[in-house]
């Protein structure tokens, strides 16, 4: 069976998001939700979410609420669903039923033992172990007595012969020998049907054209083929992603990586550079390194798509990240950075404007959390170090510090006139701009570290300025 490759969608297109919860929303996931919601909206198509909650343990309500959050958070609206596998059992047990009464599956009465003594002896003879048939119904041929009290499971009859091909939009052509393909189990004895099943049957009904995903799901693949095939269902396009490689080469592993992500988000990342980001983990759009989602959009038709795994660049990341947060509006920063800043005990009253403070400082900052603990500096009382104020006001430099001080009340309050007092007491004094700066700095914010002092002196406004430096 092959399936030829279709550049331009003929039909609607229609693709899927198929996380199965796990507690939060990888990135790995994110990636190819992001590629299928792209595709989707170029084409003015449909993005599915599906949520594949079929192992109980997993797929606790928490568990799926961690991938609606992260979704979300990253903006990735679906235009149907959340459709959930375990709310459609009856639609399972339908589609067995029909099989079963077609002759596309079969009951199979094999106990797990004899399916593992059967393997058993297949290995002895140095042979693939596989379901053998012994329940596969051929014409001519005579079943087995079926055993008292014993439930059956459901296998798929897979063709025996030749072979399936598809067109990998990300791979290239993969081809896998129908022998190469076990009768799958597709419903337990209790009745409840396997993975590989459910997903060809909900590919079938949601009408999914395209289906992008992870590369660990190559192999399933062929039996998904076959399975639509026995339901007379038009197939999907496939593309199989590689996977995201860390810093060290080796798979992203949750306990050396952030892999969740609202891990992200903690770490003070702006939803659209960790968007563009993963945009350019395995895809590419000439030498384009920072873009908005509208133009991913328009530029996203599963073309140069990379089979190459990709590797996680924190620095790429953080860099972008910066890139994004000197883009956001001031505002909104301010709202997002506001909640940390409470919580390390941020004072606002008599305070400059959050807004403006960011204004001064996120062109440095690579993480709103980085840029939250920056603006704490205009937020808290400053508790300089005896020490460090021993250094840096020493009696040579007082004169000129009290002088400036005196002159804070009267200058005119905008960067350009401080900076104009503060070189005219410098030259008065015969002193260097550190030596003043840093006395100042240590008085204002208890640290030797500010953005420039004529506008930290100007953000803080002249009432808190004198109130600091008349102290001493
Ligand atoms: N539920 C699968 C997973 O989370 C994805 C299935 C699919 O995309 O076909 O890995």
């Amino acid at each position: 069976m092959t399936v030829s490759q279709l550049p331009l969608p003929t039909s609607p297109v229609r693709t899927r998001f198929a996380p199965s919860p796990t507690g939060y929303l990888h990135v790995g996931g994110a990636r190819t939700a992001l590629f299928s919601w792209a595709f989707a909206r170029h084409f003015g198509g449909t993005f599915v979410l599906r949520i594949e909650d079929t192992d109980l343990e997993r797929s606790t309500p928490e568990a799926v609420q961690a991938i609606l959050d992260g979704m979300d958070w990253l903006g990735l609206q679906h235009d149907e669903g959340p459709f959930y596998q375990m709310k459609r059992m009856d639609r399972y047990r339908e589609v067995l039923t029909k099989m079963l009464a077609d002759g596309t599956a079969y009951h199979c009465y094999c106990s797990t033992d004899e399916v593992e003594a059967m393997r058993e002896r297949q290995r002895a003879a140095g042979e693939k172990p596989r379901y053998d048939g012994t329940w596969r119904p051929e014409p001519g041929k005579t079943l087995p007595a079926i055993p008292a009290d014993r439930k059956p499971v459901i296998r798929f009859k897979n063709p025996i012969d030749g072979e399936v091909t598809w067109h990998d939009v990300v791979k290239g052509t993969i081809t896998i020998a129908n022998r190469e393909l076990d009768d799958l189990v597709i419903a337990r004895p209790d009745g409840t049907p396997t993975y590989n099943f459910c997903v060809a049957v909900d590919d079938s009904d949601m009408q999914i054209t395209h289906v992008i995903r992870g590369d660990d799901h190559v192999n399933n693949t062929p039996r998904q083929i076959n399975i639509l095939n026995a339901l007379g269902a038009p197939l999907p396009f496939y593309g199989h992603v590689p996977m995201i490689l860390g810093t060290d080469g080796q798979k992203l592993s949750k306990r050396r990586d952030a892999v969740s992500v609202m891990d992200y988000l903690d770490k003070g990342f702006l939803p659209e550079a960790l968007l563009n980001y993963l945009a350019r983990l395995g895809w590419s759009h000439g030498d384009d390194e920072v873009f908005s989602m509208d133009q991913m959009i328009s530029w996203f038709d599963l073309t140069h798509l990379s089979s190459s795994a990709a590797q996680f660049n924190p620095e790429k990341l953080a860099w972008l990240n910066n890139h994004y947060i000197k883009a956001a509006d001031n505002q909104r920063l301010a709202e997002l950075i506001r909640p940390a800043m409470v919580s390390a005990g941020a004072v606002f009253e008599s305070a400059p404007d959050l807004s403006l403070v960011i204004a001064l400082l996120k062109e440095r900052t690579n993480t709103t959390v980085e840029l939250a603990q920056a603006a704490m500096l205009f937020y808290r009382q400053p508790a300089p170090d005896a020490a460090l104020l021993e250094q840096h006001i020493t009696d040579a430099i007082r004169p000129a510090l009290q002088e400036f001080t005196t002159s804070c009340a009267t200058v005119e309050w905008s960067k350009s006139a401080i900076s104009a007092s503060m070189k005219e007491v410098l030259a008065k004094h015969g002193l260097k701009m550190p030596q003043l700066a840093m006395p100042l700095r240590l008085l204002l914010t208890g640290q030797l570290q500010t953005p420039s002092i004529d506008a930290v002196i100007e953000l803080f406004g002249r009432d808190v300025v004198l109130q600091r430096l008349q102290k001493n």
